[in-house]
């Protein structure tokens, strides 16, 4: 599970920004303009996009979506089965290959080298070794794959073996990222997550020796039982794991959750097991803190960079900075030259659509420039600096005037520093970036429903 960069977001669910509480709904910024202005209406946009020539120094991206897990978390909103057989697990890796082959001749995609790839979930690592060769062979034959500069892989601690480490390693994976959200045995188990600290240990020892060139830890802050002993805790041991890179979510909580729905069912605003707002905010500053003197770098509101390690997050840079990307798998999403696209999220159509030879998509949008612009801005914010030459020179926009009004706001409430050519999110800014970025959305998009 990789919460940074959804592929699979909630469904129905509407900002909880100014509660304190934790209430229903989405916290996270994933994409703007927001998910629920893409239509089918504008599908025609994305199948004509397909079949132009790319244009020049765009950078290309693929994501494959893994959806198999073997429990549900109970804080998990992804489109997840914990029910597929072998056979149909089998059916659903072709379907995954049908659409890379589709993707593969259409002229927008055809010839060009994929830059970065991303296995995400869902659990990737559900798969077997032999599947997981089948697959990155499939990818392989497919597409232009020159050793792209990056590729990621989601694990799950309790269902990875050694074995498979080794067969993700001589496949080509660069950045290994291991869900352990916590390492209490006691929190997992009361979140419904399916592995125990034991493995989290043992796959660890394993991929440092194995030498994947960069292992990231998945942290959340404010599970269900969390507390400020258990949370000093998890930082210790993750800080004496000393992965190349550490990511630090703070728990929301979207509609169709499991927890979202015991609320529900209690006529609750919120969950009393999950800690407020302010309380997350210190557990992850508390974690900025911590791990700073200890070698780590800010790269951005929710990820640290281990110094020594020069550890990158290529996915996130390049999408972040416009790079197309092929979203692969049930309900993905994808963006192609400026039009973003998502797949359709049931299962039988999915699969029914490939089977016709079909695109699967479902609904998408066409950004203009000023979507565009305010995209990569709001999105560039979210690593705490933002570089205002590069909105000068790619959308000839002065980002400062264009913005006065927010950026003095944002200046007001202690949340930002500003250098002539630099703007900078302070700690307590970056603690809760996504509360901050909707001021940035247009007003036509200011709306209730983020997806
Ligand atoms: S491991 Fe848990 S959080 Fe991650 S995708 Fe599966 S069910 Fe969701």
């Amino acid at each position: 599970m990789t919460l940074s960069l959804p592929t699979t977001p909630p469904r129905e669910a509407a900002p909880a920004f100014d509660q304190e509480k934790t209430g229903l709904g989405n916290y996270f910024i994933a994409n703007y303009p927001p998910f629920s202005f893409w239509t089918k209406e504008a599908l025609p946009e994305a199948l004509a996009v397909l079949q132009c020539p790319p244009k020049p120094d765009v950078r290309l991206g693929l994501y494959l979506h893994i959806p198999f897990c073997r429990k549900r978390c109970k804080f998990c909103y992804f489109r997840v089965y914990t029910d597929k057989n072998a056979r149909e697990v089998e059916t659903y890796l072709n379907a995954l290959l049908k659409e890379v082959e589709l993707y593969s001749q259409a002229p927008l995609i055809a010839g060009r080298p994929l830059d970065f790839v991303y296995f995400g979930g869902g659990t990737p690592s559900y798969l077997s070794a032999a599947q997981l060769h089948e697959l990155f062979d499939g990818v392989k034959r497919r597409l232009r794959w020159e050793q792209p500069r990056e590729v990621t892989f989601e694990a799950e601690p309790g269902t990875v073996q050694r074995e498979k480490l080794v067969a993700l390693k001589e496949l080509g994976v660069t950045r290994l990222s291991l869900g352990v959200e916590n390492f209490s045995d006691r929190i997992l188990e009361e979140n419904g997550r399916a592995h125990r600290s034991p493995e989290i240990f043992r796959v660890y020892e394993w991929a440092r020796e194995i030498g994947f060139a960069q292992i990231n830890v998945d942290l959340i802050a404010g599970m269900v039982g969390e507390t400020w002993e258990n949370w000093r805790d998890c930082i210790r041991k993750t800080a004496d794991l000393q992965p190349d890179s550490i990511t630090i979510y703070q728990m929301e909580l979207p509609f169709n959750t499991v927890y979202s729905k015991e609320m529900l069912q209690a006529g609750q605003g919120t969950h009393e097991g999950i800690a407020s707002w302010p309380t997350k905010r210190a557990w992850v500053a508390y974690a900025y803190e911590t791990l700073i003197p200890l070698g780590y770098d800010v790269s951005s509101g929710y990820t640290l960079v281990r110094r020594s390690s020069q550890a990158k997050f290529i996915y996130r840079d390049e999408l972040w900075h416009g790079a197309d990307l092929i979203g692969t798998g049930v309900a993905s999403f994808g963006h192609l030259q400026g039009v973003h696209v998502q797949n359709v999220d049931q299962w039988d159509v999915y699969l029914q659509r490939l089977d016709e030879g079909q695109w699967p998509l479902n609904r998408a949008f066409r950004m203009d420039a000023e979507d565009a612009l305010i995209r990569e801005m709001i999105l560039q914010l979210k690593t705490g600096s933002l570089d205002l030459d590069y909105f000068q020179q790619k959308y000839q926009t002065a980002v400062a005037d264009r913005f006065r009004e927010a950026w003095s706001h944002l200046e007001a409430e202690r949340c930002l520093e500003r250098a002539p050519d630099r703007y900078r999110l302070t700690r307590e800014g970056l603690m809760q970036v996504d509360r901050l970025l909707p001021r940035f959305f247009a007003e036509k998009y200011q709306t209730t429903r983020y997806t």
